[in-house]
């Protein structure tokens, strides 16, 4: 339990660069105000659809994986955040009906795997499914996040693939994580100038810059 040091690499550096907020839509959680992130998270929109697509494969077991990308730092604004631009579908899991778990397996391959397609990026944190039973860190996972992505810009995504419910798990200040109250993310548009996020649990925020027909 201790091959900790998979994921100790020394990480790449923050990248310094303001947040794209010009190509971003951003969707709350309804606890957004009850969660002090240490990161904000940029999904893009071909790494979201590669974890959507993941989650709807199997609904009756948990599945899961890793979440690639960069970690950047925005001076002006004194913040911290992720772009999460790929994933890795974790292979060697156990999963059973409530809880999926890397073997020291998966953890190899996910290190193999970030050297031969990824050397720039990092393991910025990991996704797993809850189908039928709602988002939220069992003791197991927080046992898992604690042990693997202890790193305070890791995150943990979690999503009910039944009810389309999807959220956030962040680490906080003093290194305290929540496993009830989760976040939403900026979508990155990537690929499609329109949102394609279907998680129904979180709110787009409208930034009302052009007066629709309806007004007036
Ligand atoms: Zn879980």
């Amino acid at each position: 339990m201790s091959r900790v040091k998979l994921f100790d690499k020394q990480p790449t550096p923050a990248i310094e660069q303001p947040m794209p907020l010009d190509q971003a839509l951003q969707w709350l959680s309804p606890h957004e105000t009850r969660v002090k992130p240490n990161v904000r998270i940029f999904f893009s929109q071909a790494a979201y659809r590669k974890c959507f697509e993941h989650a709807l494969s199997d609904l009756e077991h948990e599945v899961g994986g890793a979440l690639v990308g960069e970690v950047r730092y925005d001076a002006g604004r004194a913040q911290t955040y992720l772009v999460i631009q790929d994933t890795l579908p974790a292979s060697f899991t156990n999963s059973g009906e409530t809880h999926l778990t890397f073997t020291q397996d998966t953890l190899v391959h996910f290190s193999n795997q970030m050297d031969e397609l990824f050397p720039d990026k990092r393991i910025v944190g990991w996704y797993h499914t809850h189908p039928r039973l709602g988002v939220f860190l069992s003791g197991h996972d927080t046992f898992l996040h604690r042990h693997f992505f202890p790193d305070p810009t890791q995150v943990a995504l979690v999503i009910d693939p039944y009810d389309q419910h999807a959220g956030f798990f962040v680490w906080q200040a003093g290194a305290t994580l929540d496993p009830k109250h989760y976040i939403g993310f900026y979508e990155l548009s990537d690929v499609d100038d329109h949102s394609i996020v279907e998680w129904e649990n979180l709110t787009p925020v409208i930034v009302d810059d052009v007066p629709t027909e309806s007004e007036g």
